[in-house]
């Protein structure tokens, strides 16, 4: 039998929307698979929310005087980010800028007033024994850069450095993507990641020693149709490549969410096209010929959710709640319960199922889900 991986993630998709509109596939695989939620340790209390995809930061929140008692850290923070636009040379220069005064600013945020519980992460809490109280300090938005920066190095905001959207100072090259990590370990596999969010590979956050990347942009195509041309090249290169590790972004929940919050009928109709969507691949994967030697693990997270009225960025359980769903094709596992499964456990959680052992120097703080 061979392993083969595929991760799918749906951007901004909140668990009690999925709980409640039941979408067959998603549903299917929650209830022959594996799921749970977890809360994020992280987001910015009292800043703008993000207000579309993919925005780097709420306008109000420039120049403008900070509102009551923000620190003065964070709003250094984004200055940065404005700075940064365009004509910043890419990638590569992006990944090399380490010691950015960046870190000077967070460690300054650790006093800002802000509830502690909110943001305190301790390392691996499901780590038996010893239980070290950390005093780490994780300060970064829930927006989509730190949420698919952290799903796809297995490492929180304070080491990948993605805190917001405008992918200020990276260090892709220290904690690199799950699929660059996996081609590293064993360049025989067969890898691939199709995804709508440009930014994405611009900035390394899926790097370029993947096998093949398949870019779309979505504020150019809208995501909905985005999602289609991803969902149909990665059905395509499912039947064909048979990717042994593949990682596909559906977008439109969080286009949808921005502009008319989550709670809406638009909301739902985005949330069952993308489970047909993935109800695709998985035929796919399915009718592959030699699907009878194959053993797919299929794993379904998010970056962060939405606020009802929509946008994020902020502390609340709405914003902060992600989950995971992992499933073995052709498998039941009776829908088991998954303790607080997080972002960062997806990376080690598919490396595991391909046999490459997490090396303790890559310094992951996330561990393979147990399913
Ligand atoms: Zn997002």
């Amino acid at each position: 039998m061979r392993d083969k991986v595929l991760v799918v993630g749906m951007d901004g998709l909140r668990f009690d929307r999925l709980v409640a509109i039941r979408p067959p596939v998603l549903s299917a695989l929650m209830s022959t698979g594996a799921y749970g939620t977890s809360t994020l340790p992280y987001g910015e209390p009292e800043a703008p929310r993000t207000e579309s995809p993919g925005q780097i930061v709420p306008e109000e929140a420039i120049g403008s005087p900070a509102p009551t008692h923000a620190a003065p850290a964070p709003e250094d923070a984004r200055a940065n980010n404005d700075d940064r636009p365009t004509d910043a040379p890419r990638s590569t220069d992006d990944t090399e800028a380490t010691d950015a005064p960046r870190s000077t600013d967070d460690v300054g945020a650790t006093d800002a007033p802000r509830s502690t519980d909110d943001v305190g992460a301790t390392d691996d809490p499901r780590a038996t024994g010893e239980e070290e109280e950390s005093v780490r300090v994780i300060r970064a938005r829930t927006d989509s850069g730190p949420g698919w920066a952290s799903i796809a190095t297995g490492v929180w905001p304070d080491k990948h450095g993605v805190v917001d959207n405008g992918f200020a100072a990276p260090q892709f090259t220290k904690y690199p993507d799950f699929l660059t990590r996996a081609q590293e370990a064993r360049p025989d596999l067969v890898t691939s990641a199709f995804f709508s969010w440009a930014a994405l590979a611009e900035h390394g956050a899926f790097g370029p020693a993947i096998g093949t990347r398949f870019v779309l942009d979505g504020y150019a195509l809208t995501w909905s149709v985005a999602d289609r041309q991803v969902a149909d090249a990665a059905r395509d290169h499912l039947a064909n490549a048979g990717p042994d590790l593949s990682f596909v972004y559906l977008g439109d929940t969080d286009e949808v969410a921005h502009a008319l919050g989550p709670l809406c009928p638009e909301y739902t109709d985005a949330l069952l096209l993308q489970d047909a969507y993935l109800g695709g691949l998985l035929d796919t994967i399915r009718a592959r010929p030699s699907f009878g030697h194959e053993r797919w693990t299929v794993l379904v997270t998010t970056d962060h959710g939405h606020v009802d009225a929509g946008g994020h960025g902020g502390v609340s359980g709405e914003e902060r709640t992600v989950f995971v769903i992992g499933a073995r094709l052709g498998e039941d596992l009776g829908g088991v319960r998954l303790q607080d499964p997080r972002p960062v456990d997806v990376a080690p959680t598919a490396l595991d199922r391909l046999g490459i052992a997490v090396d303790p120097a890559w310094d992951l703080d996330g561990a393979p889900l147990a399913f």
